[in-house]
C-alpha cells in the first residue's frame, strides 16, 4: 500500500468513532465545520504542553483544557477537547515524554462537544477506562445530550464512547498512587463535575483543582428559574458554588483556560500559577453571572415574554 494511503487510512480509523458518525462532524477531519462552530478553530489552536506542578501537566489546546496526572502505574487524563483536539492532546503527551498507551483512566468535566468530543479517539488509542457520574455516563455512551441539558437542541453530537463506568459524585477515583476526588458542580450541565487532587514533590504538596464550567448558557427556550426538564438547575449551581468556595485550591485550571486567567498566570512562571483565592474568585464571578441571568428571566416574565 502507498505510504500516504496507509497514513490516510490510519487517520480515518483514528478519528472515526465505532458508532455512527456524529451529526455535523466531518468524517475525514473530525472537525465541526467553521460555519457551524465559529469558536472551534480558535479553541483548537495548538498549545505547547507544560507542567502545572510535579506530576500534573497541561496537555490541552490553547482554548480547551486537558490535564494529565502521571504515575508509574498509569496516568489519568481529564477531558479530551473537541474531536479534532485528540491528535493534538496525544502529541502533547508524547512531547512531555509520556506514552498515551499508559493512560489508564479518562475523566470528564461535562459532556459537551468541546470537552468530551475527543475522548472516544483518545480512549481507542490508549485503551483507557472512561468513568463518569450517573447524569453524564449515558450522555457519553449515546453521544447526544438529553432535554435536561440547558443547551439541548443547539449542541453538536460527539463520538459515542462504549462502556462508561459509573461513579457516585463525591467518589475518589484511583490509578496506582493517584487519587482524584469528584465534586458535583452541576448547573451548566446536569452532570458537571469538578476534580481535585494533591500533587506532592519532595518539599510540598499543592491542591490542584480542575473546575468545571459554571456559566448559565442555554438554548433560547430554556429557563433556569422554572425548567421542567432540569428542575434542580439553580440548586445544583448553588451547591457547586459552595463547593468551589470552600475547597482547598492552590492551582485552579478551568475547562476553558481563559476563564481562570491561566495564560496570564503561566506567563509569570511556575509559581505564578499558584493562587489560593482563585477558586473563590471563580465561584464569585459565576454567582454574579447566574444572578444576572435570573434577573433577566424574571424581568422577561414580568414583561409577559
Ligand atoms: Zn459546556
Amino acid at each position: 500500500m502507498h505510504p500516504r494511503l496507509s497514513v490516510f487510512l490510519l487517520l480515518v480509523a483514528f478519528l472515526l468513532p465505532c458508532s455512527a458518525l456524529s451529526q455535523n462532524l466531518d468524517a475525514l477531519t473530525g472537525a465541526y465545520p467553521d460555519s457551524l462552530c465559529g469558536s472551534c478553530a480558535s479553541w483548537n489552536a495548538p498549545q505547547e504542553p507544560f507542567r502545572l506542578y510535579h506530576n500534573s501537566y497541561f496537555v490541552g489546546t490553547h482554548g480547551l483544557s486537558a490535564i494529565l496526572i502521571t504515575d508509574p502505574a498509569g496516568h489519568i487524563l481529564l477531558d479530551g477537547g473537541l474531536p479534532n483536539s485528540a491528535p493534538l492532546i496525544l502529541e502533547n503527551i508524547q512531547t512531555l515524554g509520556f506514552d498515551p498507551g499508559d493512560i489508564a483512566l479518562i475523566l470528564n468535566s461535562h459532556v459537551h462537544y468541546d470537552h468530551a468530543g475527543g475522548i472516544a479517539a483518545i480512549q481507542r488509542v490508549s485503551g483507557a477506562r472512561v468513568a463518569a457520574g450517573p447524569a453524564s455516563a449515558p450522555v457519553l455512551e449515546r453521544g447526544t445530550s438529553g432535554p435536561d441539558d440547558p443547551q439541548y437542541g443547539v449542541l453538536f453530537d460527539i463520538p459515542a464512547i462504549p462502556d462508561v463506568e459509573v461513579f457516585t459524585p463525591g467518589d475518589t477515583l484511583r490509578v496506582g498512587s493517584l487519587e482524584v476526588v469528584s465534586h458535583a458542580t452541576a448547573g451548566h450541565t446536569p452532570g458537571g463535575t469538578t476534580w481535585s487532587w494533591q500533587s506532592c514533590d519532595a518539599d510540598r504538596c499543592l491542591n490542584l483543582v480542575y473546575a468545571d464550567s459554571q456559566t448559565p448558557v442555554s438554548a433560547n427556550d430554556f429557563r433556569y428559574t422554572d425548567s421542567a426538564a432540569y428542575p434542580t438547575a439553580l440548586d445544583d449551581f448553588e451547591q457547586g458554588f459552595e463547593t468551589l468556595e470552600t475547597m482547598p485550591c492552590d492551582i485552579l485550571i478551568t475547562t476553558h483556560p481563559g476563564a481562570s486567567s491561566v495564560w496570564e498566570r503561566w506567563a509569570k512562571g511556575p509559581e505564578g500559577l499558584i493562587d489560593p483565592t482563585a477558586c473563590q474568585q471563580y465561584a464569585a464571578r459565576a454567582r454574579q453571572q447566574l444572578e444576572e441571568r435570573i434577573r433577566q428571566e424574571t424581568a422577561g416574565s414580568q414583561n409577559g415574554e
